[in-house]
């Protein structure tokens, strides 16, 4: 089977995860400051935080961001089930607004009617690593004073007018996932980007239990609380810390940061083996009469995590054929994505299926097919040859 997507590890990589676990530090150590350090500069923000996986990221991304019971987030809902599930795990609710026909990002317009007084936050997806507009939704969280939060799972190594994703220009914090799907990956694992210095420590410390070993950050260094505190204090050896939110062990290892670092070296290569990929497909299935590419905007460089067709008008109920066909001829097509709202649990929570009509199409009409770093020659061939092949057995068929 060729998968839709996978993993590319190479002899480097291995050799680095062996170095970690030869050394003292396999976790906290030293390897996730420097791949913090890395991220950061080759996104161009302040800081990073490495967490355990993007859903992690979004979920104290949310929590840094203020979400409470009550608070309504605005998100997209083509998406995995992460991007929105993080606002319910802080008690607030997820609030969808459409997508534009041809990026299938959230749509500014959308976003606009969907904000009310409890609006806290906007989550946009940069779908399939193609950035959404993000001076139009930060000029939205500017005018009611909402956090901007980008989920950009899919968008490491992409550019929005000539500046990398994850620079958070226009936002408060950039979210990136490292599974084995994705632009890079740790196994599992993910980040925050941010320029914000307060977000920085909030992030730092809801990674970590809550807890800060940091004597200047001490809440009770006032406080008669200790035989000699000031000893206590100021001593950097001393076993005081303090925990002062409650948080989680989403800590990234050092065996995964390594990787990382390893891994952050073939970004550029990766990304740009992606854009050459897509440009055989598009010469291919230029002008074909049975799906539409994807597209990409002048301004931005697509990361392309995933190159989704869509199905035209005659071969929109034909849909689950194709992709069976295609599926026993060994692609390992997907559908990206089911709209979150229509999720079972979703549907307890009493959402509608009626509002998002151009999400609801986009799924109904979706595939994607093969596109990966390593992909072959002939595997690329193939994939070309089999769908056209398959659409023609379909429309013979008819
Ligand atoms: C992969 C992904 C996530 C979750 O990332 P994990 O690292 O798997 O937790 C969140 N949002 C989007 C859009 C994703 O594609």
């Amino acid at each position: 089977m060729i998968p839709y997507s996978r993993q590319f590890i190479d002899e480097d990589d291995i050799d680095a995860v062996v170095g970690v676990l030869r050394s003292d530090w396999i976790t906290q150590g030293p390897k996730i400051q420097e791949f913090e350090k890395k991220l950061a500069s080759c996104c161009g923000s302040n800081y990073a935080v490495a967490v355990s996986s993007g859903t992690a990221g979004l979920h104290i991304a949310c929590l840094a961001a203020g979400i409470k019971p009550g608070d309504e987030v605005i998100t997209s809902p083509i998406t995995f089930v992460a991007s929105a599930n993080c606002v319910l795990y802080c008690g607030g609710k997820p609030v969808f607004a459409d997508v534009q026909e041809d990026t299938v990002n959230i749509d500014p317009e959308k976003i606009k009617k969907q904000v009310s007084e409890r609006t806290k936050a906007v989550i946009p997806v940069h779908f399939a690593g193609h950035p959404c507009d993000l001076e139009e939704v930060s000029a939205i969280a500017r005018e009611h004073d909402l956090i901007l939060i980008e989920d950009a799972c899919h968008a490491l190594g992409a550019e929005y007018k000539g500046q990398k994703i994850g620079s958070c220009k226009h936002s408060d914090m950039t979210v990136f996932s490292f599974h084995p799907v994705k632009s890079i990956t740790t196994g599992e694992g993910g980040a925050i980007l941010t320029n914000r210095q307060d977000l920085y420590e909030k992030l730092l410390m809801l990674r970590s239990h809550g807890i800060t070993k940091e004597p200047n950050k001490f809440l009770n260094k006032d406080k008669v609380f200790f035989s000699n505190p000031e000893s206590l204090i100021l001593n950097p050896n001393s076993w005081y810390y303090e925990m002062q939110e409650l948080g989680f062990n989403y800590r990234l290892t050092d065996i995964q940061c390594v990787l990382g670092m390893a891994q952050l070296k073939k970004l550029n290569k990766f990304i740009e083996r992606r854009r050459e990929i897509t440009e055989i497909y598009k010469n291919n299935f230029k002008g074909n009469e049975f799906f539409n590419l994807p597209k990409e905007r002048d301004h931005v460089k697509s990361s392309w995590h995933l190159y989704p067709i869509k199905l035209k008008n005659d071969y929109k109920k034909e849909r689950r054929r194709v992709f069976d066909k295609l599926r026993e001829k060994g692609l390992g097509v997907h559908v990206h994505y089911i709209p979150v709202y229509r999720q079972p649990y979703y549907q307890r929570l009493g959402y509608n299926t009626t509002i998002c009509p151009k999400a609801e199409n986009f799924y109904q009409r979706e595939i994607s097919i093969p596109l990966y770093y390593s992909m072959s020659a002939g595997e690329i061939d193939y994939v070309v040859d089999t769908i056209l092949k398959t659409f023609k057995e379909i429309q013979a068929s008819e």
